[in-house]
């Protein structure tokens, strides 16, 4: 059994030379919710963006990355990103129609989606991320917070299997960072999300992975490694507050 995600010695090296991944291995089991953390430069986005086949050349690579035992492959491509939805980390780079509705209706137009179907799935995805009559609006004249909601509301609308998350809080205030937990809760997904959040992780996850220098330093129960202070200080992270009063033994 590999799981809804295995990654098994991933390395990944950039054109101009820097190794983002230096042999990552881990598996997610069906319906986990995993926060990815580690300091900036250690590799979370780089990772996210292998879990659907982003990066071309690492696509013949065989096996090190699979989605639900299937190894991602120049075949199966298609299937895998129905598989999984990806939301960006900079919604500029995932926004590219005019309005909203259109923008939201793409993947699941790409998934054969027509008509009447197409028009309800739509308009349930904008609801679930607050943004119902949202439709017409002009995805350039959206604030940035807005703009991640229609990001997220065009992969939702896929339905996904793995929801895989690149920074998703960095813009919401207090009140949209408890909406999106609750959303998030709401939907059986396996769910990997790379976060600086460390409290809203304490809340959302029951285990995370961290990151550091392209490698997994740590792998466990969330309560247990936030709690370990020289294992975050080591690595450029900071114990939450909300865990001050769970002593470690
Ligand atoms: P994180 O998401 O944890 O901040 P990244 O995956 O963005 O980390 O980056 C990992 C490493 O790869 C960093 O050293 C970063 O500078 C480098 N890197 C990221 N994107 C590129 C790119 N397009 N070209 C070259 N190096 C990159």
């Amino acid at each position: 059994m590999s799981g809804a995600i295995a990654i098994a010695g991933l390395r990944y090296r950039y054109h101009d030379g820097t190794e983002a991944l230096r042999g990552v291995s881990f598996q997610i089991a069906l319906g986990e919710c995993v926060g990815l953390l580690g300091p900036n430069g250690s590799g979370k986005s780089t990772l996210l963006l292998h879990l659907n086949g982003i990066l071309p050349d690492k696509i013949a690579d065989g096996g090190a990355v699979r989605i639900a035992g299937e190894a991602i492959t120049a075949t199966n491509l298609e299937s895998i990103r129905r598989q999984v939805g990806l939301l960006f980390q900079d919604p500029d780079d995932q926004l590219f129609c005019a309005t909203v509705e259109e923008d939201v209706a793409f993947g699941p137009q790409q998934l054969g989606l027509r008509g009447e179907a197409l028009v309800t799935r739509v308009e349930h995805a904008l609801g679930m991320v607050g943004l119902a009559g949202y439709g017409h609006r002009a995805t350039h004249h959206l604030s940035h917070g807005e703009k991640r909601r229609v990001c997220l509301a065009g992969v939702l609308a896929c339905e996904p299997t793995v929801l895989v998350l690149d920074e998703p809080t960095s813009d919401l205030d207090p009140r949209g960072r408890r909406e999106f937990k609750a959303l998030l809760q709401g939907i059986p997904a396996t769910k990997l999300i790379a976060t600086h959040d460390l409290e809203w992780v304490v809340e959302l996850c029951s285990r995370v992975i961290v990151l550091d220098r392209g490698v997994v330093v740590a792998d466990g129960p969330t309560v247990e490694v936030l709690n370990d202070e020289a294992l975050m200080l080591a690595h450029g992270l900071e114990r939450p507050h909300s865990l001050r009063h769970h002593h470690p033994h």
